[in-house]
């Protein structure tokens, strides 16, 4: 896949379609992939990677790349098309500065499952027919791939694209997820259970924001945290009010534009599984307003940002202090 998707890029480069593209290259590590520009063929050929730690939403970065003069080549996985129809539908990005190329998704790898497993020192990760050969400096040693996947991929919604220009790979469908599971899991606990449950999760977080700088749906110009007169600009919580006050806020911030694209658990280095705690959210607008998935197209109305005589009214649909 990674040659084609060289060559692609080399074509478009070529015939004038596109003027850069954006894709990912490696750092420090064989499993640091990270997001990159590449301008010119020399450096495709160079740096361009494409394998099954290539995990990073684009969508992002096309807030700022598609507003530069030019076109903009960029390969999207059909989680990371819902995130850019999102931001067509907030006009955050330039459409027309974008041409998409919609590619086949994962499963994609999680590093810390691998080194969960006590493997360090790790200088090469292969997948030989379902078994990951894994070269370290202490030797060789194997595991399952599906036992090493993202979460995110695990409970994948989709692998149907919802915008692309061109398509490598055959198309997709919308799945049958078993994303919410585990929220119902969270909702059947006791208050005082959930409660603990999430301060236990929570206290972890060092407010590095990575959550919020990576989440496709958090493209304020200016972020409520970085207000420098709400005494909670980047610095690590004081206390658990704090803590938890980032994260519900951020919740609130980005209910009904979440995508559930699964990038803010996966960046988390304190492995807090925030998607959680947005699941909740999708989760409570389906059954208050109906089946909607944020980012499925580029007009439709979010229920929270349209009122209807006929809405519910949460606030009497449970009784208070009725668990
Ligand atoms: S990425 Fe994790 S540790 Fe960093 S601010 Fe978000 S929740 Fe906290
Ligand atoms: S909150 Fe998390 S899952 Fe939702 S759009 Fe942002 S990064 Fe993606
Ligand atoms: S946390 Fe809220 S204010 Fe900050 S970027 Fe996200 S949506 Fe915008």
């Amino acid at each position: 896949m990674q040659e084609a998707m060289i060559n692609k890029a080399k074509q478009l480069l070529a015939d004038g379609t596109v003027d850069r593209v954006i894709g990912w290259k490696r750092g420090e590590f064989v499993y640091d992939i990270t997001p990159a520009v590449f301008e010119t063929v020399e450096e495709l050929e160079a740096n361009f990677v494409y394998d099954d730690f290539t995990s990073a939403n684009v969508s992002k970065y096309l807030v700022k790349e598609s507003r530069k003069e030019g076109r903009i080549l960029a390969f999207l996985k059909p989680c990371d098309t819902y995130s850019f129809n999102q931001l067509i539908k907030e006009h955050r990005v330039v459409r027309e500065n974008v041409y998409i190329i919609g590619i086949p998704g994962g499963p994609k790898l999680d590093i810390e499952k691998i080194k969960a497993k006590g493997i360090t020192g790790i200088l090469g990760v292969k997948n030989e027919n379902y078994t990951l050969e894994i070269d370290t400096v202490y030797g060789k040693e194997n595991m399952p791939f599906y036992e090493a996947i993202l979460d995110k991929c695990s409970s994948c919604k989709s692998k149907k694209h919802v915008i692309y220009d061109e398509l490598m790979g055959e198309e997709g469908d919308v799945l049958d997820s078993n994303r919410f599971d585990m929220v119902e899991k969270l909702e059947n606990m006791t208050a005082q259970e959930r409660f603990n449950f999430w301060r236990e999760q929570l206290s972890k977080c060092i407010r590095c924001n990575a959550c919020r700088n990576v989440c496709p749906a958090c493209t304020c110009e200016k972020c409520v945290f970085d207000n420098p007169d709400s005494g909670i600009e980047n610095k690590a919580p004081s206390d658990s009010f704090e803590e938890n006050m980032f994260h519900i806020i951020r919740a609130f911030h980005v209910a009904g534009r979440c995508t559930d694209c699964g990038e803010c658990s996966r960046v988390c280095p304190q492995n807090i599984p925030l998607h959680l705690l947005n699941r909740k959210f999708i989760k409570d607008i389906n059954a208050f307003y109906g089946e909607y998935q944020a980012g499925e197209d580029t007009v439709s109305l979010a229920p929270l940002n349209e009122y209807k005589q006929d809405d519910c009214e949460t606030g009497i649909v449970h009784e208070r202090g009725v668990e």
